[in-house]
């Protein structure tokens, strides 16, 4: 019910033409209405018992990666919440009251940055919160723009401003080392006191990063140039680290795909020896596995960890299945 519901607003909110794009971003726009709104537990003992004098830092992270990276750092040194539940869609996320008021009652807010937390500008104003600290976790890195696709688009759709760059960088896990590096330092300011536990938490995330790293390095070198398709421009700093290449961002259209759409897409497919055509997790889109038996490109799942469970070593769990996706497609 959940899955159809993603599948058909997503459907509903791409361009209704499919084409070859240089779109650097997502139209994706899945917003379930999802009105669990995590409570902070320090909100809800004030409530009850009106003294109890808060011990640790309250972090609000905006959506999933940032809030596995955070909370990995973090563990029970500091209380961390997220404002955009799994399962809803970050790219055109509105803010709720209650995404306000979590901010105004945080120590630390903590966001990916490059531009994908769009919502987040006003709602931090709305909250006057003058004390909140901001991490921002892409300090540092060089955003990437137009490297994928490589295929021009017939018509260019400019719905986004990509003067940011492309904000997927939790996809690659060079990157995220520096990401958890920066939410480290960041926490570390914001509360000295608990210093060691941020160094030693951020030491051990970074050492499995580093083994994720290695193992993608590892398999991916027996399949150089492996050439995929996505609808969702998530991963080209994942295609640039691994010499993956991402040649094209499908966009999904509405109802039917023309034979010409088809066509000019069998020729890129043909063009630059595709190997493979990838959907994501929760979405079963017709459209997209008719396209699949078109190209005779088998359909696989990609997961961009916009959403997934919240648990930080969910972020390993779901980049080593991207890795068996990948090798088998690049195969
Ligand atoms: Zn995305």
């Amino acid at each position: 019910m959940r899955k159809a519901s993603i599948t058909r607003n997503r459907i509903l909110s791409l361009v209704a033409v499919l084409m070859l794009s240089v779109t650097v971003g997502c139209n994706q726009s899945n917003k379930l209405e999802d009105t669990s709104v995590e409570k902070s537990p320090q909100l809800q003992e004030a409530a009850s018992t009106p003294v109890a004098q808060p011990t640790k830092i309250k972090v609000v992270t905006t959506f999933l990666p940032i809030y596995l990276f955070t909370k990995a750092v973090a563990g029970d040194a500091a209380e961390v919440e997220i404002l955009v539940s799994p399962g809803t869609e970050v790219h055109e996320y509105q803010a709720t009251p209650d995404n306000v008021k979590a901010i105004a009652t945080a120590d630390v807010l903590v966001k990916n940055g490059l531009g994908i937390e769009e919502f987040l500008a006003d709602t931090i104003k709305n909250a006057q919160n003058s004390k909140l600290k901001q991490i921002d976790a892409s300090t540092g890195i060089k955003p990437l723009n137009e490297i994928s696709p490589v295929e021009k688009a017939a018509k260019t759709e400019t719905d986004h401003d990509h003067a940011e760059g492309n904000p997927h960088v939790w996809l690659d896990p060079v990157l995220v080392k520096q990401q958890v590096t920066n939410i480290r330092d960041g926490l570390i300011a914001a509360d000295p006191a608990n210093k060691a536990k941020y160094e030693a938490n951020a030491s051990a995330y970074i050492q499995e990063l580093e083994n994720l790293n290695t193992e993608f390095q590892q398999t991916l070198q027996k399949t150089p140039n492996c050439t995929f398709i996505t609808f969702h421009d998530a991963y080209p700093y994942l295609a640039q680290r691994y010499n993956l290449k991402q040649v094209a961002v499908v966009q999904i259209p509405e109802d039917q795909l023309s034979p010409t759409d088809v066509q000019n897409t069998i020729k890129t497919v043909k063009k630059y020896n595709v190997k493979a055509l990838f959907s994501e997790p929760g979405v079963d889109n017709k459209l997209l596995t008719s396209l699949s038996q078109d190209l005779k490109l088998t359909l696989r799942t990609l997961d961009s960890l916009e959403t997934g469970e919240k648990e930080p070593q969910y972020y390993f769990k779901a980049m080593k299945a991207n890795l068996q996706t990948l090798e088998t497609a690049c195969r």
